[in-house]
């Protein structure tokens, strides 16, 4: 645990039940932040099958649980493709609770197809809200934070794709390597303001995006336990067995999140920390 108190916090793309957005918000608040939650609407744009099950709320059920743990939680329902949407997002955490001092650049979408087969638009939506959307929400962000003088955490979320990129995702993993260079220009611009700026590069991780997906449709199509997909997933090459043997868990990235975002954190900046089991190795 790290100490969050007093601090508030805006993470993007948090609507999802199996998301990162969401283990990356409760356990901010766990830490003691308040936290601004936000997606483009209240349910992540791929709620997945199990969510329609279990009866998740989206934005509403993770505002309850940041307020379960005794923090102030705030719903801004925004695209972060569009910098208007921003701005007025960023106006009311500001207006709601006095300022921003950690924000978590996690929304982001994938387009799997192979660079000679994505359509222009296709191409241009997944950089605009993997690439455009970080650096619009950096920029609001980071003015506030340079008004107050308090200097601040910028978390970007990017991926080992930015490192060892698989083939067949080119939008993605161009927004992504992108995203690593926003990461070090505004490190580079911003650290004589106090102002942090760090990427998180995950590996597969069990969410809706990929792979929880694939896994999750293998167990309720063939019937088998969890450990048996992903173990089916390995054997047939779909995913890539990181050295520590296991799958990612949201909470992983959530760790990583909340130390960046503390002052444990505070000799580091401009980095891209890989957290991946050990999949990529010494970049
Ligand atoms: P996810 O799909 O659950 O989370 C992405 C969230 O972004 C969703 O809630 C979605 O609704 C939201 N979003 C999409 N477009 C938006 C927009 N225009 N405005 C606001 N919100 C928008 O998937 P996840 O795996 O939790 O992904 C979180 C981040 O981690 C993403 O940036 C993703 O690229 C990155 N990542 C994921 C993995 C993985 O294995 N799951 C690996 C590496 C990187």
């Amino acid at each position: 645990m790290y100490d969050l108190q007093g601090k508030v916090a805006l993470v993007t793309g948090a609507a999802g039940k199996q998301g990162m957005g969401r283990a990356i918000a409760v356990r901010l608040a766990h830490d003691g932040a308040d936290v601004a939650i936000n997606d483009i609407t209240q349910f992540d744009v791929r709620r997945s099958e199990d969510d329609r099950i279990e009866g998740w709320m989206g934005l509403k059920s993770v505002e309850a649980e940041i307020i379960s743990l005794g923090r102030k939680a705030l719903i801004v329902e925004a695209d972060v493709s569009s910098n208007q949407q921003v701005t007025e997002m960023v106006t009311k955490c500001t207006n709601t609770f006095g300022k921003i001092d950690i924000l978590v650049n996690n929304s982001g979408i994938v387009e799997p197809r192979k660079s000679i087969e994505i359509s222009v638009e296709d191409w241009a939506k997944v950089l605009a809200v993997d690439l455009n959307g970080s650096f619009y929400c950096a920029k609001a962000v980071a003015k506030g934070m340079i008004e107050r003088g308090q200097g601040g955490k910028i978390i970007n979320i990017a991926s080992v794709g930015a490192k060892d990129p698989s083939p067949g995702a080119p939008a993605y993993t161009a927004a992504k390597y992108g995203l690593l260079g926003l990461t070090v220009s505004l490190a580079a611009d911003l650290g004589k303001y106090n102002i942090h700026v760090n990427a998180v590069c995950p590996g597969l991780i069990y969410t809706n995006m990929g792979t929880g997906i694939g896994v999750r449709s293998a167990m309720r199509k063939l019937g088998i336990s969890e450990e048996e997909a992903i173990a089916k997933a390995y054997s047939n090459n779909i995913l890539r067995q990181p050295a520590l043997g296991r799958i990612g868990r949201t909470s992983d990235i959530a760790n990583m999140v909340a130390f960046l975002a503390s002052n444990e954190s505070d000799y580091i900046t401009g980095q891209a920390i890989n957290v991946d089991g050990g999949i990529v190795f010494g970049r």
